[in-house]
């Protein structure tokens, strides 16, 4: 099962947030369309809080969720290494729940 929902990147506008390339250049998360496809069920990303940027301040999508917002989660177990926020304390993914926050 997959649903669509807003690309998290560029918020639904279908355009680059950062106009890395130029000010008319799509987003490359979603392609241009300002929708991703996301498998389901799926959680807000807790890695970029949802946002689809990466939260180490590059300029570019989330290593977690490649910047749609949302992760494929079937389990409801809070990781316990991360304890759930899918980071470690220096701010890189969690390599057990892989930045998902459960597992
Ligand atoms: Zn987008
Ligand atoms: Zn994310
Ligand atoms: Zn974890």
């Amino acid at each position: 099962m997959t649903k669509v929902i807003k690309c998290a990147f560029c918020k639904g506008t279908g355009k680059d947030p950062f106009e890395l390339l130029s000010a008319i250049s799509g987003c490359q998360v979603c392609e241009g369309t300002g929708q991703v496809e996301v498998e389901e069920p799926a959680i807000v990303c807790v890695f970029c809080s949802g946002t689809g940027k990466n939260p180490l301040g590059a300029r570019v999508p989330c290593i977690v969720c490649s910047g749609k917002g949302s992760n494929f989660c079937e389990s409801t177990t809070i990781c316990h290494l991360c304890k759930g926020t899918g980071k470690w304390s220096d701010g890189l993914s969690c390599t057990r729940c892989k930045g998902v926050g459960f597992n």
